[in-house]
């Protein structure tokens, strides 16, 4: 089974789509990741999605990966005493630490680091940037504050804090005991959620120990300021737009994606564009045409993968949202300017042996018209390389780690298949061969451009490019 499309689907599982046949179905209508979204559901209903997964792995002998989600610092009110309140703007309003519920005079923020970043002028966004309140006077604990935007408010509305650092610890306990719920289970990769600066990061490659891929989710203002340091921390990056449009103005977000996906090409990081793509579709069979062109966009700027939230986890036409967003990319991707734009935003070629080898491959690959490039690859860092050159031909990627395999489906145009470890030179050719034609890739008088390191099995070492020919006796 092989998807004839390079950039990735990921979708998000949840309450209408997480029985065995909900799964197989969004697989075979195009899913590449999945989502499970630790900030709701239950650890017994992750773990059966996980579940349900494998299994399909199983069943199709295909590598699925799971990315998990943590929800992170998200700091939210605390309840109201009479239902929600209406604010207006000039009125004023306390946020406080006191558990009293709030009324239309005040609220709690149960947040105890927060107050102590807030000084006279920061503005705090409510519920999603729909309530906007600017802080007067702040104390230990509490803040007075006039309302900018009047709104609606009520039980445990999101609060964002755009341009404070504030000082809470990337992980709460909830993330700590799903994080380890998650690595127990198996997930390929985990996702971390307001990263604030590259501590954050370095905090979570301590506790996930290489267990799995980490996936940055840049949604706050002052990650961005770090981008490369983030990136080059990071196993992958998402533009969790969501946030991001609450964060910053909102007429920076898309300029902000194309600087972030520049930037992770550039550093060879699979980089997940996230939120609102086919929004519409979770009440509609069809989206708008500006969200067609918003997935487009996405593509055009080279993104490794586009994302689906509510429209698969909770929305009434999941199927739909992903045959959509597949039919979006096979049309982009056979755009001529496509290519065009993909090799006018070629970053350069790093002095490493791996990087000329994959500069090469795709070189050679097109040159000859080859049916595919073929990388052996332990860590994935070989595959990654060459999916960063943006190929004009498929590349198949070979490796006997379970887990670089069910990583690399994040990456953009990565086919990986699960392998066992290459023994010599011949072997690798033979394999090589073998693997393509089982898996659609190659038939007969083709060619397969195929990289490997020598001594077979090391990590990082890819140092060899052959041209093999697709005959009769493999
Ligand atoms: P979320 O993250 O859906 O977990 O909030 C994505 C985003 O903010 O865009
Ligand atoms: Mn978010």
């Amino acid at each position: 089974m092989r998807r004839l499309r390079n950039t990735k689907i990921v979708a998000t599982l949840g309450p209408t789509s997480s029985s065995p046949d909900d799964i197989e179905a969004l697989f075979a209508a195009g899913v590449d990741v999945f989502r499970l979204n630790f900030s709701h559901g239950l650890h017994e209903e992750h773990k059966k999605r996980l579940y349900h997964i494998r299994q399909l792995e199983k069943k199709t002998g295909r590598p699925i990966g799971v990315l998990m989600d943590l929800q992170g610092p998200k700091l939210r009110l605390g309840v109201f005493a009479k239902g929600p309140v209406t604010l207006k703007a000039g009125d004023a309003f306390r946020l406080d630490l006191t558990d009293k519920p709030g009324t239309s005079k005040r609220a709690p923020l149960p947040h105890k680091e927060v107050f102590s970043s807030l000084k006279k002028g920061t503005d705090l966004l409510l519920d999603d940037g729909k309530v906007r309140l600017r802080v007067e006077k702040a104390g230990k604990s509490f803040a007075d504050t006039q309302v900018i935007t009047g709104g609606k408010l009520s039980d445990r509305k999101g609060v964002n804090i755009p341009n404070a650092l504030i000082n809470v610890s990337a992980f709460t306990d909830k993330d700590l005991e799903d994080l380890q719920f998650g690595v127990d289970m198996g997930v390929d990769w985990v996702a971390l959620s307001f990263v604030q600066r590259p501590e954050d990061i370095r905090t979570a490659i301590k506790l996930i120990d290489g267990h799995a891929g980490i996936l940055t989710k840049l949604e706050k203002p002052l990650a961005i300021e770090k981008l490369d340091e983030i990136i080059e921390l990071s196993d992958a990056i998402m533009v969790a737009r969501g946030d991001l449009g609450v964060e910053v103005p909102l007429e920076e977000v898309p300029i902000l994606q194309k600087r972030i996906i520049r930037a992770c090409r550039k550093a060879g990081k699979p980089v997940v564009v996230a939120t609102q793509m086919l929004d519409s579709m979770v009440h509609a069979p069809a989206p708008t045409r500006a969200e067609a062109s918003d997935v487009a966009t996405a593509v055009y700027d080279g993104a490794d993968a586009v994302m689906l939230s509510a429209e698969t986890a909770a929305g009434d036409y999941p199927i739909e949202a992903v045959k959509t967003m597949d039919r979006i990319i096979h049309g982009v991707e056979r755009d001529p300017s496509h290519q065009l734009i993909m090799n006018s935003s070629h970053p350069d070629t790093q002095p490493t042996t791996s990087d000329a080898i994959s500069a090469a491959a795709a070189k050679v690959a097109e040159t000859v018209s080859a049916a595919a490039i073929v990388t052996y690859s332990k860590s994935g860092a070989t595959a990654r390389r060459v999916s960063r050159e943006r190929p004009t031909v498929p590349i198949l990627s070979l490796s006997a780690e379970r887990s670089t395999s069910r990583q690399l489906s994040l990456a953009w145009g990565v086919h990986c298949v699960h392998t066992t470890e290459v023994q010599s030179f011949s072997d690798m050719v033979a394999k090589a061969v073998r693997v393509a034609r089982q898996e659609d890739f190659a038939k007969k008088g083709d060619h397969l451009v195929v990289t490997a390191g020598v001594p077979f099995g090391t990590s990082g070492a890819t140092n060899i490019l052959r041209v093999a020919d697709v005959s009769d006796e493999e």
